[in-house]
């Protein structure tokens, strides 16, 4: 009986040691279903075992993906799909809560940008997260919806950030430049991800926040075929690397929510 009582013991204790005062909320906002495990789920898991609350909305269903082909679904079947994955994945991490919105997948950039910034404005009101993480200027795969969200949620910030007193950081989700030329054979450009330079928050990852994202990823059963040929385990390693909005350190930060007090 004593292993037993000693083991709750030490989960109390560990439950008390993770948990501080400054606990924060960090909330992700991303166009689609995926996009919190495509990179991200390794530092979730490892920002919710540090104590601190995970928020994810959603702003489309993701149903126009080009999978839907193979499997025969219309755009509406396919993201009745996702959702029921990506709810696989809210317990999977221990997403404390998550919101999934149905704008047109692929149809971000078209919808009237102040609409969506009232839109999202709702939500932050709501939730009053401390950090807001999106993605970059780059959107990470040059995706329209990527690219159109950044735009609304920096203009949003730099609106509202004096007004919205717990909102103390935007953040950006990225990868380092492969520093490969700008152009493919044929002048086609490339997308170019973030330089070393403007990388101001690097997460170490371990085996164990490894393991989450491999397990998140898991959770979508129709896009293993993208899981792979995206290379996304082996591309993100153990470091996940965030850019910050209007913020200069002299050193990377090791987490999200270091040098903030709320
Ligand atoms: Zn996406």
């Amino acid at each position: 009986m004593v292993v037993p009582n000693f083991a709750s013991f030490l989960s109390v204790l560990r439950v008390y040691i993770n948990k501080s005062k400054d606990d924060m909320k960090i909330m992700y906002i991303f166009p689609h279903p995926d996009d919190e495990s495509f990179g991200p789920a390794g530092a979730i898991d490892k920002q919710i075992k540090e104590g601190n609350e995970v928020i994810l909305l959603t702003l489309t269903k993701g149903g126009a993906t080009k999978v839907r082909h193979n499997l025969g679904l219309s755009i509406q079947e396919m993201g009745a799909v996702r959702e029921k994955e990506m709810q696989k994945v809210q317990k999977s991490l221990g997403i404390s809560e998550m919101n999934i919105l149905d704008y047109k997948d692929g149809g971000l950039a078209k919808v009237n940008p102040l609409y969506l910034e009232g839109e999202i404005l709702k939500w932050l009101q709501h939730y009053q997260p401390n950090v807001v993480i999106t993605y970059p200027v780059h959107g990470g795969s040059g995706h329209h919806d990527h690219i159109a969200l950044h735009h609304i949620i920096k203009r949003l910030y730099f609106d509202k950030k004096d007004t919205l007193k717990f909102w103390k950081r935007l953040a950006y989700f990225t990868v380092i430049d492969t520093g490969k030329p700008m152009f493919f054979e044929g002048g086609i450009p490339r997308v170019t991800w973030t330089k070393e330079k403007d990388i101001a928050v690097t997460v170490q990852l371990d085996e164990s926040n490894i393991m989450a994202m491999k397990n998140a990823l898991l959770c979508y059963d129709t896009y293993q075929e993208m899981v792979k040929t995206t290379n996304v385990i082996e591309r993100i390693g153990s470091k996940t690397h965030f850019e910050l909005e209007d913020e200069n350190y002299k050193k990377v930060l090791s987490s999200i929510t270091e040098s903030i007090t709320i």
